[in-house]
């Protein structure tokens, strides 16, 4: 028997979540929500905890990541359920309306949040439905993690105590039901900052460095080398992109100084090293090429960090398998996919919890046409309640 949900109940609280403003780092009042509704459902005080991953992010948080533990009332493997609780800027003051069997903000300047709410009301309306229906289940840790969308900050700096070892782990983050994410690209962010030497441009050019010009120098080479973009070495794939320039004041001084930010990525980790050594060696070659009369040339800082690690799940790891399962058991046909975006389920695979994502319903996510397919949500309650609810 495939689960069944209360489907008004669950639709009127994703309508209320994604109501709630509550970009990275400003998540207390979804978390307040949350804690609310678990009370009221019977949770005691005791099995819902917070740690304090907001003290250690960059960006200062209100508040850090929210779990809620089940004892089993069978003896099986632990299941972790989870989605990010924040939501991208663009959709602070969104007003879910619902137009037949979709929502949008009523706003059209803003943005929905059904990324990530729709997944935070997935786990919450699971958690709810047995406590409520008193469902038996095993061991099972409710998690919603802080700060996603600034760099998978939550997940990454989780007390992973909290979560109790599970062996099975379903994250929900977007896209279709039946979208069963297996593997996610690993990323570098690249902070890059060029020191020339300022001059009178009319007065004295050939006196300075221009940094803007090192800058251009640097990124030419890189898309002339097919570096830049998309990019494709024999049978390598990855991705690079400068997405952030600044730099000068005014047309009469050679410019000095010029920041960048970019980042690179590719599922193979060696060759997303490779990518980020060929960009310092790009920016490092134009600072040596730009040089004043006295022989002084630029200077590059170049600062990489890896943000987040690939991972590729087996595709008998138990996760993979639930999730399959409970999909099919829902009528739907199970599709394997693999992002080219972080996930944190990145950040879990590396703590050594396997974790799965799956989808929510919420499409053209971070634009102000971001929707919800009430549908596909209505699917993922079962889905995630058949997860949550497997004993046999
Ligand atoms: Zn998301």
């Amino acid at each position: 028997m495939p689960a069944t949900v209360d489907e008004k109940r669950a639709f009127q609280m994703v309508m209320e979540l994604m109501a709630i403003p509550g970009v990275s780092g400003r998540e207390g009042a979804v978390a307040a929500y949350i804690t609310s509704k678990l009370r009221a459902a019977g949770a005691p005080a005791s099995a819902i905890r917070s740690d304090k991953a907001h003290k250690k992010t960059p960006l200062p948080g209100e508040v850090g990541n929210l779990v809620f533990q089940m004892p089993g009332t069978v003896r099986r493997a632990r299941r972790l359920l989870m989605a990010h609780l924040d939501t991208v800027p663009i959709c602070v003051g969104a007003k879910p309306v619902r137009k037949g069997e979709l929502v949008r903000s009523a706003d059209p300047k803003t943005g929905l949040g059904a990324d990530d709410r729709s997944g935070v009301a997935v786990v919450l309306n699971t958690a709810l439905e047995i406590l409520r229906r008193k469902l038996p289940h095993p061991p099972l840790t409710f998690f919603w993690p802080i700060q996603e969308e600034v760099g998978l900050h939550g997940a990454r700096h989780v007390q992973l105590s909290l979560l109790a070892k599970p062996r099975l782990a379903f994250n929900w983050d977007g896209g279709a039901a039946e979208k069963v994410t297996v593997a996610a690209t690993g990323g570098y962010r690249l902070q890059i900052e060029i020191d020339g030497l300022a001059a009178h441009a009319g007065g004295a050019p050939e006196k300075g460095v221009s940094a803007i010009a090192i800058a251009s120098l640097a990124i030419a080479q890189l898309v002339r080398d097919g570096w830049h973009g998309l990019i494709e070495k024999g049978n390598h794939r990855g991705t690079s992109n400068v997405g952030y320039i600044h730099g000068g004041e005014a047309t009469n001084v050679i410019t000095d100084h010029v920041e960048l930010k970019a980042e690179a990525r590719s599922h193979d980790r060696e060759f997303r090293k490779q990518i980020v050594g060929v960009i310092e060696q790009a920016f490092t070659d134009a600072a040596s090429r730009i040089c004043n009369t006295d022989g002084k040339c630029g200077k590059v800082r170049f600062h990489a960090r890896n943000d987040y690690e690939a991972f590729k799940l087996a595709g008998d790891e138990p996760s993979v398998l639930a999730a399959e399962r409970a999909v099919r058991a829902v009528g739907l046909v199970p599709e394997r996919a693999v992002s080219n975006g972080g996930l944190d389920a990145n950040w879990m695979t590396a703590h050594g919890i396997p974790t799965v994502t799956l989808g929510c319903g919420q499409m053209q996510i971070h634009t102000t046409s971001e929707y919800l397919d009430i549908p596909a949500f209505q699917r993922a309650c079962k889905i995630a309640l058949e997860l949550a609810t497997e004993t046999a």
